[in-house]
C-alpha cells in the first residue's frame, strides 16, 4: 500500500533555496507557508535561531524562482498570531496574507498556517472565510487525515523529530497520511542536512505518493 506523504515549511528564509533544491532532486513535493509583508527589496534579518544562527527572509524578487514548482500556501501577512489579536487585525492579516500571495504568484492559494500556532474558533472561521481549505497547527497527532476540522489540520511531526521514522513506519502500517513540517532555519550544520537527506531516501525507497497539501484535502470530494 502507498503512504501520501505531504510536508510544509515556514517563513520564507534564505535556506529555503537549499531546501528546494534537494526537494527537487528527490522528486518530494512540499508547501511553502510565507508572509507576504515580511519580503521587501532585500533580504533582510531580523532575529537568530537559537540565538547563534541569523535568520534571513528571502527577497521579495527571489520568492517566484525559489520556490518554482512548489505550493505557495499564507502564514498572514506579517505573522500575526489571530487569536492574540483583535478580530478585526487577524481578518486583515490573513486576508491581506492571502490576496498579496496570489497577485504575487498568480495561482490560487489555498492553505494557511497559522503563525505562532495559536488559534480558536473564532480564528478558525477567519481562515475559513478568507477563502482557505484548510488551516494548519504546529501540534503532532498520530491520525493527520482526515482532519476533524480542515481548520485545524494537525501534523504526524517536525521534519527534525527523533521519532520521524517511527511514526512514518506507523502511519506505513495502518495505512494513511504522514505529514511532517519544519522551518529550514533549523538546518544548523551539514550534519542536519544529511540527516533530512537520508529521510528522503528513506521515504522514497519505501514508495511513498508525494502529494501536494490542496490535492489532498480535493481528493476527499
Ligand atoms: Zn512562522
Amino acid at each position: 500500500m502507498s503512504i501520501r506523504v505531504v510536508q510544509c515549511w515556514d517563513d520564507g528564509v534564505v535556506d529555503d533555496i537549499r531546501l528546494t533544491e534537494l526537494l527537487r532532486k528527490h522528486g518530494a513535493k512540499a508547501s511553502f507557508n510565507l508572509n507576504f509583508g515580511h519580503h521587501t527589496a532585500m533580504r533582510r534579518t531580523g532575529w537568530k535561531y537559537e540565538g547563534v544562527k541569523e535568520v534571513w527572509c528571502l527577497a521579495r524578487s527571489e520568492l517566484i524562482s525559489v520556490y518554482e514548482g512548489f505550493t505557495i500556501a499564507n502564514h498572514g501577512y506579517r505573522h500575526v498570531p489571530p487569536a492574540r489579536s483583535t478580530l478585526e487585525e487577524a481578518r486583515e492579516d490573513i486576508r491581506k496574507g492571502r490576496d498579496s500571495l496570489e497577485q504575487h504568484f498568480g495561482c490560487p492559494v489555498l492553505g494557511y498556517a497559522y503563525p505562532g500556532g495559536s488559534f480558536d474558533e473564532a480564528t478558525m472561521a477567519l481562515v475559513r472565510e478568507a477563502g482557505h481549505i484548510y488551516g494548519r497547527v504546529g501540534r503532532w497527532v498520530d491520525q493527520v487525515f482526515p482532519p476533524k476540522d480542515p481548520m485545524s489540520f494537525f501534523p504526524s511531526c517536525d521534519f527534525k523529530d527523533d521519532d520521524f521514522l517511527t511514526k512514518f513506519e506507523s502511519v506505513q502500517q495502518r495505512g494513511g497520511v504522514f505529514y511532517f513540517m519544519g522551518h529550514s532555519y533549523q538546518f544548523m550544520n551539514e550534519a542536519d542536512w544529511e540527516e533530512f537527506e537520508r529521510r528522503l531516501e528513506y521515504l522514497n525507497a519505501a514508495g511513498v505518493e508525494w502529494v501536494e497539501l490542496p490535492d489532498l484535502f480535493a481528493s476527499r470530494a
